[in-house]
């Protein structure tokens, strides 16, 4: 195990005796603090101001009050400024990859190759859409003399949860703030370092101070009064269904619009045609990415009772090669779990899977790391009947429930019955009859013959217990950012 040093910046921002808030181009302190801790090593690397009621209406206060400038701006101005944003975001990629994995405990590789430059992709291509994007609209009506002006809301308030913090944060806000809209961010409390770092590179982008207001902090103190306040007039929020709830019923009382992006309980499919190496490889990738922490992951596997055997052992020789180890070493493919309370719930899940009847396929082994510390598990495989809270449940963990299948209808007839519907997979070689039972497979997201897809222009987002709102990364959330105004004259 070689680790690599960590970057002087890295150093200096984690050792501050208190990371504050970035509000209208300042940094707060709070009363109190949250510890940051490496779960790595299970020690604390940092600690973060924890924000209350009151910081959250000084940001509100802020971003309303940079909101008719930067709304006003020319649009090739404002994508001017944003894509500065991503370029700085790629100069600092080493700082950023580096608190994200720390935060994580996601491997270092992972967060240099994806997370971070994905997210700075996210600004250029959101920049560019409104470069191009029509503002006003001629509507052809008879008598009338009539157009929509589209324009953006005003204050957009933003939500995250823990385990993809720096993507998600490129994901939610570019496309408001390219739209014209301010924002406020509240980060996940147990992963707040790469999108609090950002706060740097806001004001090195020149960007208008209180266009981007960040703050973390417990979520009932300091996500609750975002929802609720009067500035407020767009929300999105990206967590568990249980809080999603709790905010779509905050935003209706207020009536303002709110985005939902919740946990899912995905599904594959894989056929009997099905290229057995290639789904082994693609399902075992899907479960340790992130340890398993990534709502769309394929935690279902229903396979072809003709080839459950083959592909279980093909599996189980992949999961068997996976690299597990610190975040910050570079040959690791999968690090510790989050937190002791991810931790705790994994195994709690798996215990009470196998009371209710579950079988184990690949065991749940916790394994020898350099100082047998931290948070780490093995991935783990059950099967068992439809009923079990294993199969039922989003555990969040690198764990997958498989189920024998004979014919391929009644098998999308099971895996639609759950009410998540965030995303499924398809794995066959016939690619008429996959784009067939992709299509039956009610998602948001069907991949075919891969699993976790991800593009600028492919939409995202989930249905039913999974998501409300038309999900990110396409021309369709730049528009959901923008309210239509009719102007119209009788002739
Ligand atoms: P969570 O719902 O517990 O917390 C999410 C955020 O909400 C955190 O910032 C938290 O502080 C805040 N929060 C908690 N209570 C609140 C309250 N009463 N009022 C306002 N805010 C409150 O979720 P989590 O454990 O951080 O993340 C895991 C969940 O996120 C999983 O269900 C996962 O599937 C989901 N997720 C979904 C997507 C997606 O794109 N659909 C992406 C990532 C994660």
């Amino acid at each position: 195990m070689s680790l690599i040093p960590p970057h002087s910046l890295v150093t200096e921002f984690l050792a501050q005796e208190q990371i504050a808030s970035f509000i209208g181009g300042t940094w707060y302190s709070s009363k109190s603090t949250i510890p940051v801790i490496d779960p790595t090593s299970g020690e604390v690397v940092a600690s973060v101001a924890s924000a209350e009621a009151s910081t959250v209406d000084q940001a509100m206060q802020a971003a309303d009050k940079a909101f008719p400038e930067w709304a006003a701006m020319p649009v090739s101005d404002r994508a001017a400024l944003l894509k500065r944003f991503a370029g700085l975001i790629r100069e600092n990629l080493e700082t950023l990859a580096q608190l994200e994995s720390i935060d994580v405990g996601k491997p270092i590789e992972n967060s240099r190759g994806f997370d971070i430059p994905f997210g700075a992709d996210c600004f250029d291509y959101f920049a560019n859409l409104s470069n191009e994007a029509e503002y006003t609209v001629p509507l052809e009506v008879n008598d009338i003399d009539a157009h929509v002006q589209r324009k953006p809301y005003g204050v957009c308030g933003f939500i995250f949860p823990w385990n993809f913090p720096f993507t998600l944060f490129c994901w939610g806000p570019a496309p408001a703030l390219a739209a014209g809209n301010t924002v406020v961010v509240k980060a996940s409390e147990v992963t707040p370092l790469a999108t609090l770092y950002l706060g740097h590179l806001i004001k090195e982008a020149g960007i208008p101070d209180g266009v981007i207001n960040i703050y973390t902090g417990e979520g009932r103190a300091c996500g609750q009064p975002l929802a609720e306040h009067s500035l407020l007039k767009h929300m999105s929020f990206t967590g568990s269904p249980q809080i999603g709830k709790l905010i779509g019923k905050i935003c209706g009382e207020h009536l303002v619009p709110c985005k939902l992006e919740l946990g899912g309980k995905g599904a594959a499919l894989v056929t009997q045609d099905a290229d057995l190496q290639a789904a082994a490889e693609g399902l075992a990738g899907a479960i340790t990415l992130n340890t398993g922490q990534v709502c769309c992951t394929a935690t279902r596997w229903f396979v072809h009772s003709s080839v459950l055997d083959t592909f279980t052992q093909l599996v189980r020789a992949e999961l068997e090669k996976t690299a597990i180890g610190s975040s910050m070493d570079e040959k690791t493919q999968m690090g510790p779990l989050v937190s002791e309370t991810q931790y705790d719930r994994v195994n709690d899940y798996y215990k009470k899977g196998i009371a209710e009847g579950a079988k184990v396929v690949v065991p749940l082994t916790t394994p020898t790391t350099t100082n047998n510390a931290g948070y780490f598990i093995k991935p783990h495989l059950l099967t068992g009947d439809e009923d079990n809270i294993c199969y039922r449940e989003e555990i969040f963990g690198p764990t997958a429930y498989i189920v024998p299948f004979e014919e391929e209808e009644n098998a999308i007839d099971r895996i639609n019955r759950l009410s998540y519907g965030l995303a499924n997979s398809v794995w066959s070689k016939d690619l008429d009859r996959a784009t067939d039972l992709a299509g039956k497979l009610i998602a948001g997201n069907s991949w075919i013959n891969a699993h976790n897809v991800f593009a600028y222009g492919l939409p995202y987002g989930g249905v039913n217990l999974s998501g409300l709102g038309g999900g990110v990364n396409s021309p369709e959330t730049f528009y959901s950012y923008l309210r239509n105004q009719t102007i119209a004259r009788p002739l």
